[in-house]
């Protein structure tokens, strides 16, 4: 026993010995330098946006959905935010210091001239600046003035779940009566698209148009599919047997008001459908998995862990799932989901939303759990005329490289990881664990992507 003690007491004095490879609680007086070295690394490394609406303020195609009326925002998110305007000044040399109406319209103007001109130069422009050499276009459907090399298509799903009368859903409050149409449009964009006029008789028809129209936009180019279901219903998805989705579909195809039980029952069936055929395709499956806009968006429906019984489903085990804008405020329960060998997760949205050292506590925390399943990501999109998707990219963009810097400044000066580890997380989040998990259809100039 006493040589035990002896030899545990030499151990202990062997460690304390090699301090360097012990982590240790506080960041040592070295933590400012590694911050300035790291950021003005990381500022050069290239990046992979892996969620964004890019687009011009009047394209209603940047999106699926759209805001619902009289919504809050949170505060970093304002339009008087003046980190928008410094986001303006970096991009633009904008001349003033606020968006006061006359001012902001030299900035719409600007915008304007880039859109009437035409041709993808303008937006590879904000690429180039940004150092974002790749980033995933989450709209309705592409624009030409979106280059097809940079920009690869993300489609939506969420249609396919309403295809009968919705006047119940679009009733049950003021958000869902501006969510819900715009559904019913897409809908019958890809109807359109399909060349199907009316429903189809039957489930398996209806299944059928479902499955050649996400065959078709993989085709036109789009390398994910996104659900924002979160906004409109649970994102616990059921299991239930086929007889039962096909007896609703035939008492609702033609007419009468499901009630919100069939409807659920109905749309967990097709969304199984949707997840093997993704699966089949080898599309990866986006989910919006963070709270949402809107004073109807429930917090607990839209729980990232309602999708839990999915992402752990073997027999999904060769669908990519991605957790978009890492399941914030439960963005710990989001990244412990990406242990699953075929679940990631992007940051789009709290890049943002976050000030970054809030952000920075975030990535610090994700980097040392699943680092080669953390993305970035923007989720840039348009405000208004004068205010858009460009400032919005340069925010998130900004605000990442400095909180990863951040994250990984204190993991070395706390002794938990080597500069040539931090390096190595900074450029897989950044870029590489996108690249890696899209491959061929995003590397440059190998997709057609046609429009
Ligand atoms: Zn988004």
């Amino acid at each position: 026993m006493k040589h035990f003690w002896l030899a545990a007491l030499a151990l202990n004095l062997a460690l304390a010995g090699s301090a360097s490879a012990q982590s240790t609680p506080y960041p040592a007086a070295d933590l400012r330098s590694l911050y300035e070295d790291l950021l003005g690394k990381i500022n050069a490394f290239p990046i992979f946006d892996h969620h964004a609406h890019p687009g011009y303020a009047d394209d209603s195609d940047v999106d699926a959905m759209a805001a619902p009326p009289d919504m809050s925002s949170v505060l970093r998110l304002r339009e008087d935010n003046p980190e928008f305007v410094a986001a303006s000044q970096a991009l633009f040399r904008y001349p003033y210091d606020d968006f006061k109406p006359e001012h902001a319209k030299w900035l719409a103007d600007r915008k304007k001239d880039a859109e009437r001109a035409g041709g993808t130069a303008y937006f590879d422009q904000i690429l180039d600046q940004l150092g974002i050499e790749t980033c995933l276009a989450n709209r309705a459907f592409m624009a030409p003035y979106l280059d097809s090399k940079r920009f690869h298509w993300v489609f939506f799903g969420d249609s396919f779940f309403y295809p009968f009368d919705n006047r119940d859903v679009i009733g049950s409050n003021p958000d869902m009566g501006v969510y819900i149409p715009l559904q019913e449009k897409m809908l019958s964009r890809y109807k359109k698209q399909m060349n199907v006029e009316a429903l189809p008789a039957d489930l398996a028809g209806y299944e059928d148009f479902v499955r050649r129209t996400v065959a078709l936009n993989q085709k036109r180019g789009g390398v994910a599919i996104k659900f924002e279901a979160a906004y409109f219903r649970t994102l616990y998805f059921s299991d239930p047997p086929r007889e039962r989705a096909a007896a609703i579909y035939s008492k609702y195809r033609s007419a009468g008001v499901p009630s919100a039980d069939d409807y659920r029952v109905f749309q967990d069936y097709i969304f199984r459908a949707l997840v093997d055929e993704a699966g089949k395709l080898g599309l990866p499956m986006h989910f919006h998995s963070a709270v949402g806009i809107g004073d109807y968006f429930s917090l607990r429906q839209g729980n990232v862990l309602n999708l839990e019984n999915v992402l752990r489903d073997p027999r999904y085990r060769k669908v990519n799932f991605v957790l978009l804008h890492g399941g914030w405020p439960y963005e710990r329960e989001a990244a412990l989901l990406t242990a699953v060998k075929n679940v990631y997760l992007d940051t789009s949205l709290q890049s943002e939303m976050l000030y970054p050292s809030q952000f920075k506590a975030v990535l610090k925390q994700l980097l040392t759990l699943y680092p080669d399943k953390m993305m970035f990501g923007s989720d840039a999109f348009p405000f208004n005329d004068a205010l858009g998707a460009e400032e919005s990219f340069w925010v998130a963009v900004r605000t990442s490289r400095m909180s990863l810097a951040a994250a990984l400044a204190e993991l070395v000066s706390e002794r938990a990881i080597s500069t040539d580890k931090a390096l190595e997380l900074a450029h897989m989040y950044l870029h590489d664990n996108a690249a890696k998990l899209y491959g061929s259809a995003v590397i440059a100039g190998a997709n057609g992507g046609s429009k």
